[in-house]
């Protein structure tokens, strides 16, 4: 009888849990709609702590589009050799291998994030430059990236699209990136274009970053040199307001193992700044100002409780070890 009721229990959880599942992912989203446009699968890290506040605080859609797969960052996977088992670092090993890992990776960040959706471009990642021409007119076929990023944006309705901010210094399959999903919006009719931002990571204590135009590129050009928008990775909360938002982006961080210098990024970077494109036109700047209010909203009550005394103090403690030791001597000592 006992084992029938236990069945019965598990039958009836099961098909509540599964159901739990099924409403949620079929609840419609009434947040914003964000589509990120990324080189590899860990760009996402600049912007973790946004992403994560629009899917998970504001129940907004986050879909991820990503280029590459990332096999060309085998040189730092050193510690992730022993935990995947396998010669990462060896060039060959790694590029047959990272793939696949980095994926695993991704869709392990973005469980955290609470990505909706992922497009693959599945393109090459043939190594670090920072020449964005390297990419789009050698490793990448461009026009099919177009493609599928257009079918993408057409299907889905975005509010805003996320970008690494196309700086001089950064990675040129980031600033390829950036340039083809600006490139695909300009391409949309006006109405139904997302508002796209380029964004950056820094530190409070950093010199204020300054950012106009890349190169010959007038599709980069901003609406002004500083940041219009950022998000407060240090906003604290919790318990005597001890917890913040670096938090989630160690967590999102430590998902991609198998990257080594992105490990080492954690607890770096307490800002995630947003430059507004100037392809958007000013109409969308009260749009984004009212997106941006409310990511900067905590919605986490700050908890009271009750004090009270330790349960072991210095006496009891050492009351309950004369007993089990049997020494009386001592714990009367003690006393
Ligand atoms: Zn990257």
């Amino acid at each position: 009888m006992k084992k029938l009721t236990a069945l019965l229990l598990t039958i009836i959880f099961y098909f509540n849990v599964n159901g739990l599942e099924q409403s949620l992912a079929q609840a419609p989203s009434h947040g914003p709609r964000v589509l990120v446009v990324m080189a590899h699968p860990d760009d996402e890290s600049t912007f973790s702590v946004a992403l994560y506040k629009i899917a998970k605080e504001q129940h907004g859609i986050v879909d991820l589009f990503v280029i590459t797969n990332g096999e060309a960052g085998y040189k730092y996977s050193t510690l992730a050799e022993t935990y995947y088992g396998v010669n990462l670092t060896v060039e060959k090993t790694g590029r047959a291998n990272l793939p696949a890992i980095r994926k695993k990776e991704l869709s392990n960040a973005g469980r955290i994030l609470g990505v909706n959706q992922y497009y693959f471009a599945n393109q090459l990642d043939a190594h670090y430059t920072l020449d964005e021409k390297e990419p789009l007119d050698t490793s990448w076929n461009t026009q099919a990236i177009k493609k599928q990023l257009n079918q993408v944006l057409l299907n889905n309705h975005y509010d805003f699209v996320f970008t690494l901010l196309p700086e001089t210094t950064t990675h040129g399959q980031h600033k390829a990136a950036t340039l083809i999903a600006l490139g695909a919006i300009a391409a949309l009719p006006i109405a139904n274009r997302p508002i796209i931002l380029g964004a950056a990571t820094l530190n409070k204590i950093a010199p204020v970053a300054h950012f106009t135009q890349y190169a010959q590129y007038p599709l980069t050009k901003t609406v002004s040199d500083t940041a219009l928008f950022s998000i407060d990775r240090n906003a604290s909360f919790s318990y005597k307001n001890r917890i913040n938002y670096k938090v989630i982006a160690n967590w999102e961080i430590a998902e991609h193992k198998s990257q080594g210098l992105t490990q080492m990024s954690m607890n770096d970077g307490d800002l995630e700044e947003f430059w507004y494109f100037a392809i958007n036109g000013e109409a969308g700047i009260s749009k984004s100002k009212a997106f941006f209010n409310a990511l900067a909203n905590t919605p986490y009550v700050s908890k009271i409780y009750t004090e009270r005394k330790p349960v072991y103090s210095k006496l009891n403690y050492m009351v309950s070890l004369s007993f089990t030791t049997g020494d009386l001597t001592a714990g009367n000592s003690c006393l």
